[in-house]
């Protein structure tokens, strides 16, 4: 059976800043992707520039899946930059 990509929000502790991100990959493989790239200050990643311009830090447990890719979630962006308050860095 093919797996799905899902899209996840991850939430900026410091601002409403947020990163919103459709994956093919599972979540969990993905925000480990990006936890690694903060880790070792990688600047192609925007979530870790952000915090390296800020100082704000980015609670990795906070992270929430809003929906499969294929579900009405991905045609509402807009509703969600709304819903949630935040800036949408980046949208894969
Ligand atoms: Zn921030």
């Amino acid at each position: 059976m093919e797996r799905k990509g899902v899209i996840y929000r991850i939430q900026c502790n410091g601002c409403k800043m947020c990163y919103v991100e459709e994956t093919g990959k599972s979540s969990r493989e993905r925000i480990k992707q990006h936890n690694d790239d903060v880790r070792l200050e990688r600047d192609r990643n925007d979530i870790y520039k952000h915090i390296r311009d800020t100082g704000h830090l980015v609670d990795w447990s906070k992270v929430k899946v809003l929906g499969q890719e294929d579900s009405a979630v991905r045609h509402n962006y807009v509703y969600l930059k709304l819903s949630f308050n935040c800036t949408i860095w980046n949208i894969g």
